[in-house]
């Protein structure tokens, strides 16, 4: 069996402000750190950039990056792996530090202390307006509007991720890549279940001509889907302006899942879309060296929405990864799983009190010790639903991929939501081993993270690779 490894999600910038080797002496000695997740080609400030606001995490630069913040990709782009994308990706270079190539410096000291690196790639919302070459690639949405995202069956953006992740296993001496995609499927964004987002029931998804032609070819009416989610839309607006229809907001919506299964289907083929992407990277990765991990980050609706859940099953991701990233964010999972439930509240479940809602999506998730609505926030999810998460994975995958879930350490929150203890940290890191996980991933990134919380991490890891 491979020894229990624990990474750490970092960003470049990190090891600006702090110097190389003085980072990489932190994570290890206080750590126990073995991998580097190092934030490689990102526009997301999820898994890079300092801590916004006065809450700084006692190392670092005090202050904002906002002056200087960009994103793009960190490491040098090579333009010979871009010859079969109209995304120049060559041109992608992240600004931030002109031209130091992060990946290449910290690539030999990391290696000099035995840690592996693996490089973090995000797709993200939106992309800055003067991205170059992306004018056609965009997510077109109901009433025509481009969004910030790109569309995945563009066939332009498909081959642009495989790029990326070609040229850095190809071009450096890493140990593989880990994909972000946290983006939701239409039915989930439209009625507003998730935590994160707005409910924007009109800018749901693309409805572009490559999302007609993959609609088509497997068998959707495209024109039905389209109706579809219009009618799903003014249901969501008259919701959102208490307008309750006569059976109620409930039956309102499953009458609309009847008449309209295309709203399902076309759901599905987002997530369609968004595995391929994943198998694609899979796949050229292998063909470069077999040995490189390719992972995937499994986000943390997952952990608040049966529906979601539903479409993320582990036996089939398996296939596709060498390892799954399942957030389990107990910290600030408290205010974001409020956040869901209030956001489900405001369409379909109109009707039910929030807090009756949670406890029975309790039941349907399996949390039995978690606590009530009005004190979940300033609670925090337990260390129990650490456990049961890691089990769930672990059983669901068979053996057939690592699991390796991604541990909260000083996630940002709200100002009366719970900020974690040291032993708050160690005690859902070590109920990660417990539920049989091959490792963790400490999350979202250093740069927010106090030593104190990764000390108490790393006192878990050590612990947890002796169980
Ligand atoms: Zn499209």
């Amino acid at each position: 069996m491979a020894p229990k490894t624990c990474g750490i999600q970092i960003g470049p910038d990190c090891f600006v402000d702090e110097g190389i080797d003085p980072v990489l002496d932190i994570l290890v000695q206080k750590g126990s750190v073995d991998t580097l997740y190092l934030s490689t080609f990102t526009y997301d400030r999820g898994i890079i950039g300092r801590t916004w606001g006065k809450d700084f995490p006692g190392h670092g630069i005090d202050a904002s990056d906002k002056g200087y913040f960009h994103g793009g990709n960190y490491a040098t782009p090579h333009a010979k792996f871009y010859t079969g994308t109209a995304i120049k990706g060559e041109k992608l270079k992240a600004p931030d530090f002109g031209d130091r190539d992060m990946l290449a410096e910290v690539l030999p000291n990391a290696r000099s202390r035995g840690m592996k690196v693996i490089c973090s790639i995000q797709d993200g919302f939106a992309y800055p307006a003067d991205m170059p070459f992306v004018e056609d690639m965009h997510e077109i949405d109901l009433q025509g509007r481009k969004s910030g995202a790109l569309c995945f069956f563009n066939p332009d953006v498909r081959e642009f991720w495989t790029s990326v992740a070609r040229d850095l296993c190809s071009s450096y001496d890493i140990d593989g890549v880990l994909l972000f995609n946290e983006r939701n499927g239409p039915l989930l964004n439209a009625i507003g279940a998730s935590h994160a987002q707005l409910i924007d029931s009109a800018g749901v998804t693309c409805f572009c001509e490559h999302h007609r032609r993959a609609a088509e070819a497997r068998g959707i009416d495209f024109q039905r889907a389209k109706e579809g989610y219009v009618e799903l839309n003014k249901f969501v607006q008259q919701a959102l302006r208490d307008q309750r229809p006569s059976d109620g907001y409930y039956v309102a919506f499953e009458r609309l899942m009847l008449r309209y299964p295309e709203i399902m289907a076309y759901n599905q083929l987002f997530d369609v879309g968004k595995h391929r992407i994943l198998k694609d990277v899979y796949t050229a990765v292998k063909g470069i060296r077999s040995e490189l991990q390719v992972g995937f980050h499994i986000e943390h609706t997952n952990s608040f929405n049966p529906l979601y859940r539903a479409s993320r099953d582990y036996a089939e991701l398996a296939g596709l990864a060498d390892f799954l990233k399942v957030v389990e964010y107990n910290n600030c999972g408290g205010e974001r799983y409020v956040n869901f439930i209030h956001n489900i509240c405001q369409t379909v479940f109109r009707d039910v009190p929030p807090g009756e809602l949670m406890q029975m999506n309790n039941h349907l998730l399996n949390y039995a010790h978690e606590a009530p609505i009005e004190t979940l926030a300033a609670a925090g999810l337990s260390p129990d639903y650490v456990l049961r998460e890691t089990q769930r994975a672990v059983e669901g995958v068979g053996g057939k991929c690592r699991i390796l879930p991604g541990i909260d350490v000083n996630i940002p929150t709200g100002e009366k939501s719970r900020k974690a203890s040291p032993e708050d940290t160690y005690e859902a890191t070590l109920s990660a081993f417990k539920g049989g996980a091959d490792g963790v991933i400490l999350s979202r990134k250093y740069s927010e993270m106090r030593l104190d919380n990764l000390a108490a991490a790393g006192r878990a890891v050590r612990e947890g690779r002796l169980s």
